[in-house]
């Protein structure tokens, strides 16, 4: 089979330049998209991740505000410190890193972001809203960069059979929605831990979105020939010969699975890099919508 490996790297890159014509659109008229990123405590990956959606800003000339809160950080207030974003007018996106602190509740957290504001897509108007195809809500990240690698590479979801293992609130059934969508048309079916014949169901799949955390668990037995198989996982595995120690894998075997597919996402530089382009994308829209309200 000829596959095509999907590129997020140089997807993502066609992103930012379309945002930066909508970034200097917005500037002329005299509106900045300006976004804060919330960090509670001193986990590792997270500093990383918040980091990079600061650099991804500033590269983009979008207005950043990161806030870096020790762990000890109390629920008031954080929510006093969401409150004020959420009037702060050189704020259109806010966005508190996950996961918080266990004393922290982040459902209220999720609920007291102003919905207008909640670029993330978690808050329930918008999950709401991507439910009811509202086109003015905001819909998680990872999904709606998953969406644009099909759209970009020309993958038709008309009537194709979509099976996603994994049923989160952030990738599994946002993106369960977005394929079901009007606008998508797929048939869509969602699997998850408690499945039954999982490569089985997956092998019935046009396109496979594996969403999961389990390095390698989507293996050649679960491929249609000729699928088109999205690998959101993002999986440390042991790896002495790099000089870290390990090395990122995705749900994905990707040696045996890729030779069947027609398209593959790789791990790393595939789905990765589209999230935190979409999260640009929704400070830019959430700025677009704000503003045009006055
Ligand atoms: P999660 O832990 O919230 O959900 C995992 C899902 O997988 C659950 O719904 C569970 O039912 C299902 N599952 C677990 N074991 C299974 C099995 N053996 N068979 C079938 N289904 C099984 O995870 P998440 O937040 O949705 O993240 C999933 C993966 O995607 C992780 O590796 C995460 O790091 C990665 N991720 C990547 C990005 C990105 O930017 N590329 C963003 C978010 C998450």
């Amino acid at each position: 089979m000829n596959t095509t490996i999907i590129d997020g790297k140089s997807t993502a890159e066609r992103v930012r330049n379309e945002l930066r014509t909508a970034i200097e659109d917005l500037k002329q008229a005299g509106h900045t998209p300006g976004l804060a990123v919330v960090l509670v405590g001193e986990d590792p990956a997270s500093r990383v991740y918040v980091n990079s959606k600061v650099k991804a800003c500033e590269e983009l000339g979008i207005y950043s505000q990161k806030w870096a809160l020790p762990a000890q950080t109390s629920q008031e207030e954080l929510l006093r410190l969401i409150d004020q974003l959420n009037r702060d007018e050189r704020i259109h996106g806010i966005l508190v890193q996950s996961p918080p602190p266990p004393h922290i509740d982040e459902a209220a957290v999720v609920l007291s972001i102003d919905p207008r504001k909640d670029v993330d897509g978690f808050h329930p108007v918008n999950v709401a809203k991507l439910v009811l195809e509202d086109s003015s809500g905001f819909v998680p990240c990872t999904p709606l960069g998953c969406m644009e690698l099909l759209k970009q590479y020309g993958v038709s979801t008309q009537g194709k059979h979509a099976v996603i293992i994994g049923r989160s609130m952030i990738v599994g059934k946002p993106m369960a929605h977005l394929l079901m969508s009007k606008a998508a048309n797929a048939t869509v079916t969602i699997a998850h831990s408690r499945t039954h014949d999982l490569a089985g169901l997956c092998r019935t799949a046009d396109i496979l979105v594996a969403a999961v955390g389990r390095p390698g668990l989507v293996t050649a037995p679960f491929i249609k020939p000729g699928a088109v198989v999205l690998d959101v996982g993002i999986n440390r595995v042991e790896d002495a010969s790099r000089p870290r120690g390990y090395r990122i894998v995705g749900d994905v075997e990707f040696d045996s699975v890729a030779p069947l597919c027609s398209a593959i996402t790789p791990v790393p530089g595939g789905v990765g890099p589209m999230t935190i382009a979409m999260l640009m994308a929704n400070t830019v829209k959430a700025c677009r919508q704000i503003t045009a309200r006055g």
